[in-house]
């Protein structure tokens, strides 16, 4: 997707008055990249910590209502799991005919969890990259590639609002690009990667430790070759790079035979039907309305299961490496 016929547009766009909801990840950098672009932006934030670092940066910041009042365009972007009660208490009652409002995420909007009125544009600009890469590609005059949709057009201008906003942020620079989605691609592909490879990675790693020890092997030798040494990185980024199976170039031929026969073996019929099905409970809400009943009931199984987690001894072992070598965080 580029700019297209949306030139003209862009300069309106630009013109007018922008507010940022939420001084975070997302939301620092998504400011200074359009601020940065010649925008006109304001932070809407309570008077805490985020935002004395929005003044630091040199923005106006004022209360989320008086910003989404005075604003034309609200990038919403504070945690998914608060955005339906601020909306209710802080955007709605300040919404009016012709505003837009920018998602980044798919989730509330996808769910009806946030409902805006039928006169607001709704707009989604969902990056594929965390929140200092926005920023950092940036400022290297670099794009990043973001899902971007369109979920209500109230006046006719939803596409060109979002097209031009996606320009500001820099998307369509050199390693960037739009990709035209919907809120519920992006739910469900934000989701299943979490219900999928990167849960089923943490534990089939923890099996591993547990073999690989049992068998005689050293917990640091076990962690740094999982992850602890960075090569888990390296594999990602040569994915990207090259491609998911093309990247295998660069490991050994034992490897690339070691991977090629056994892998598959661990990716049985079950574990497809699994996958499935949770793709199912995705999009049909089944997982959204169970983690929104443990949000109300104050978060018990989220806290059991991090506890449970940090009493494999694996976490000692890495506590006392990660101390070693003067790892974050400890
Ligand atoms: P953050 O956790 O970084 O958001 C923090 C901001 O939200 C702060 O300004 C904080 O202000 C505000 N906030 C938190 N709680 C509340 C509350 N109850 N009321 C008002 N403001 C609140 O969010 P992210 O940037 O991680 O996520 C924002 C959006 O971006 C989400 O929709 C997310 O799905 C999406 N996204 C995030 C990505 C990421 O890499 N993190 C990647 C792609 C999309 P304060 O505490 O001062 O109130």
């Amino acid at each position: 997707t580029s700019l297209g016929n949306y030139r003209d547009f862009y300069e309106q766009v630009k013109a007018s008055r922008i507010c940022i909801v939420g001084y975070g990840n997302q939301g620092r950098s998504q400011a200074l990249n359009l601020r940065d672009s010649g925008f006109n932006v304001v932070v809407g934030n309570i008077d805490d910590s985020y935002a004395e670092i929005a003044r630091k940066d040199g923005f106006r910041v004022m209360g989320i209502q008086d910003a989404v009042k005075l604003s034309d365009i609200i990038f919403f972007l504070i945690p998914d799991e608060v955005q339906a009660s601020v909306f209710e208490s802080d955007i709605r009652p300040s919404l009016s005919k012709g505003k837009t409002i920018v998602f980044a995420s798919g989730y509330n909007y996808f769910y009806g969890f946030v409902s805006p009125p039928p006169d607001v544009n709704v707009i989604m600009i969902a990056p594929r990259m965390i929140g200092w890469g926005v920023r950092d590609v940036y400022v290297r005059g670099m794009g990043f590639p973001a899902l971007v949709a369109v979920g209500q057009d109230a006046d006719g201008r939803a596409e060109g609002i979002m097209l031009s906003l996606c320009e500001g942020l820099g998307i369509f620079r050199s390693g960037g690009c739009a990709v035209r989605s919907s809120f519920r691609e992006e739910t469900l592909v934000d989701l299943l990667t979490e219900h999928s490879w990167a849960g089923a990675m943490l534990f089939l790693f923890r099996a591993y430790y547990d073999v690989a020890t049992s068998l005689g092997a050293s917990p640091e030798a076990v962690i740094l070759e999982l992850y602890g040494s960075g090569e888990l990185a390296e594999i990602a980024e040569s994915m990207r790079n090259m491609g998911l199976f093309k990247q295998l170039r660069t490991h050994s031929t034992t490897s690339q035979y070691g991977q090629l026969t056994r892998g598959p073996l661990y990716v049985t019929d079950d574990v497809r039907k699994t996958l499935y099905n949770e793709a199912i409970k995705i999009l049909n809400g089944e997982f959204a309305r169970e983690w929104h009943q443990e949000q109300v009931s104050g978060g018990t199984v989220l806290r059991m299961s991090l506890r449970l987690s940090s009493e494999h001894p694996m976490e000692r072992e890495e506590e006392r490496l990660y101390r070693i070598l003067g790892r974050e965080g400890n």
